[in-house]
């Protein structure tokens, strides 16, 4: 069983296995965290910059329909062609049939969490089209067959020594290298040949502008622009929620994305397509796979506003000492964790609960998402829809009983007292796993409610 099958307190349990690991996962990602915090602090109006983003998206939400429409009809008057996807299913078929009337039986593609969500290279890869991840973190994870931990930095739960260990096998790099410089030339070489063979490339979208049909490819790296730039092909696919009125409005989202996610100023390639240079075919996907639903959920639909900067995942505790792997879902960290349960509340029942509730995932981020809020609001759901364990359901009833009544309260306080302290053993087992990560206090002697009523008394 890997870890994208258990649920999320058991993966967890995994990834803790390699303690050191997991502290030099914890200190990287908050190393990214610290770097986003200086590059705010350089930024006076940061907090007007949120509010504003925070309002144009929700004027996107609750105009989505006819932005939609307007994005549409300027995207075909600059010679698009618009595609309308309702599930992954379809997005994935529609690439594929874009792929097949071009001739073409390999494609280069970017980084797009839309298609991690999708699964669309499995299904290419099932219909025998070959696709090459060219984001540097996308290719060391597709080497090794696993999905991205992370949104922004998907090989962000390998050290270098494992890059280099699969840079040998796969790109025949010298056994042992782990010189980042070394590396990345043998990766950039590799690439490059895909970048010129390639008639077919796909791009995520970061933002899509209504106002004039075209949109915008964030990337530190530059391959989203040499995969399509020189194919015959470009497929762009984005969420409808990648929707912006404006262009006007990119300035607001720019400063925040990189700062956010990174702590730089602004992204390498903020690369901006309007339609196909002469001679090439753009195609632009534009997919639901149930985002209206969450659109329709009034206390989740602010989830739609994010812009995948991960300046949440950097932040929360539970993601930097967890690995994106224990979410078991494309998006891991929190946003993951209020994203998965609209697409299946069964089968990400776990990730809500994946929380202190501490709120620094909110407070961090850029388009001000209520985040840890809707995680608590989810949990709220799930319990009520039946979705949460039986046990725990038990437990709480148990609970509300004991501390509804004084006297019980009082009576189990005692015999917990006398358990922990004469049959330890009930309590610190291998069974109990509140137990397996703790120490388990010592016993007082008294409850605080006898030790003030004697003390009044004397
Ligand atoms: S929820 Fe906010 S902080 Fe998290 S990835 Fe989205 S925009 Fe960034």
């Amino acid at each position: 069983m890997n870890s994208l099958t258990l649920d999320h307190a058991d993966a967890a349990v995994e990834f803790n296995k390699n303690e050191a690991k997991v502290d030099w996962h914890d200190e990287t990602l908050w190393f990214v965290r610290t770097k986003r915090d200086r590059a705010v602090a350089l930024v006076p109006e940061w907090e007007q910059l949120r509010e504003a983003a925070s309002q144009i998206k929700n004027h996107v939400l609750s105009n989505m329909h006819d932005l939609l429409v307007q994005f549409e009809q300027n995207a075909i008057r600059n010679g698009i062609t618009i595609h309308w996807a309702a599930d992954g299913d379809e997005h994935n078929a529609i690439i594929h049939e874009i792929i097949r009337k071009a001739g073409a039986t390999q494609m280069v593609k970017s980084k797009s969490m839309l298609t991690e969500e999708c699964h669309l290279n499995k299904y290419l890869t099932k219909n025998g089209i070959e696709v090459i991840d060219s984001d540097l973190g996308e290719r060391i994870v597709q080497f090794r067959g696993e999905p991205p931990s992370h949104i922004v930095m998907p090989a962000i739960h390998l050290t270098k020594a494992e890059v280099g260990e699969t840079f040998h096998k796969h790109l025949g790099t010298e056994k042992g290298a782990t010189d980042p410089q070394y590396l990345t030339e043998a990766a950039r070489q590799h690439l490059r040949d895909t970048f010129l063979t390639r008639k077919v490339a796909l791009t995520g979208v970061n933002f899509a502008i209504a106002e004039t049909g075209g949109f915008v490819v964030c990337t530190n790296e530059g391959n989203a622009d040499m995969g399509a730039h020189l194919a015959d092909v470009h497929i762009a696919a984005m969420g409808f929620e990648k929707l912006i009125p404006r262009a006007e409005h990119l300035g607001v989202y720019l400063r925040l994305l990189a700062r956010s996610a990174t702590g730089q100023p602004i992204t390498t390639f903020s690369s901006h397509f309007h339609r196909p240079r002469p001679g090439q075919e753009m195609h632009i996907v534009i997919v639901d796979n149930g985002r209206s639903r969450q659109l329709g959920r009034p206390d989740f639909r602010n989830s739609l506003k994010c812009i995948r900067c991960a300046a949440c995942l950097n932040t929360c505790p539970v993601y930097r000492r967890s690995g994106g792997f224990s979410y078991h879902s494309a998006v891991a960290g929190p946003i993951g964790s209020i994203l998965a349960p609209n697409l299946d509340m069964k089968q990400n029942a776990d990730l809500p609960f994946a929380s202190t509730l501490c709120g620094s995932c909110s407070n961090v981020c850029p388009v001000k998402i209520d985040i840890h809020e809707q995680l608590y609001k989810w949990r709220q759901v799930l319990m009520k829809e039946g979705y949460g364990p039986g046990s725990k359901t038990v437990a709480m009833k148990a609970m509300a009983t004991v501390l509804e009544s004084p006297r019980l309260y009082r009576m189990a306080g005692k015999v917990g007292r006398g358990v922990l302290k004469f049959a330890p053993a009930t309590v610190e087992n291998r069974f109990n796993p509140w137990y397996t990560q703790r120490e388990m206090p010592e016993p007082p002697a008294e409850s605080f409610h006898d030790w003030y009523v004697n003390r009044k008394k004397a």
